[in-house]
């Protein structure tokens, strides 16, 4: 019944790693496209299109990346409090099964469940 927390909070780490190394690659292409949008004539409808386009899909991966990030630097800061594993609603330990799905879970199932249907209507699929 041990769930290996080291194992978790390593998983964790390469994990912000990598999101951070994205997020880089990321902001210096969105740079890019930005710097080149600022010298293009007005009148090439066509090609600025394209590239808000890109953009703007930049810039939504990049908030994904952020939240994503946040959520896995808060579970690190959490293994630093030595709180690490339990539900943040309900102050139960979570499911071990879940955090080994999602080390950076905050809530158990329950609490999930709760706050899924709390957020209804709010939250577009897809
Ligand atoms: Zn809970």
């Amino acid at each position: 019944m041990t769930t290996n927390f080291n194992l978790l909070r390593s998983r964790l780490e390469s994990e912000q790693k990598h999101l951070t190394e994205q997020l880089n690659q990321l902001e210096t292409s969105v740079h890019s496209i930005e710097e080149g949008r600022e010298g293009s004539p007005f009148g090439k409808r066509e090609e600025g299109a394209a590239e808000t386009m890109e953009l703007e899909k930049g810039l939504t991966l990049e908030k994904r990346i952020k939240e994503q990030l946040a959520e896995v630097e808060h579970a690190l800061h959490k293994f630093e409090e030595g709180n690490y594993g339990l539900c943040e609603g309900c102050g139960q330990p979570i499911d071990p099964a879940r955090l080994e799905a999602l080390p950076q879970a905050k809530l158990c199932m329950n609490c999930k469940a709760q706050q899924a249907k709390n957020a209804k209507g709010k939250i577009s699929p897809g």
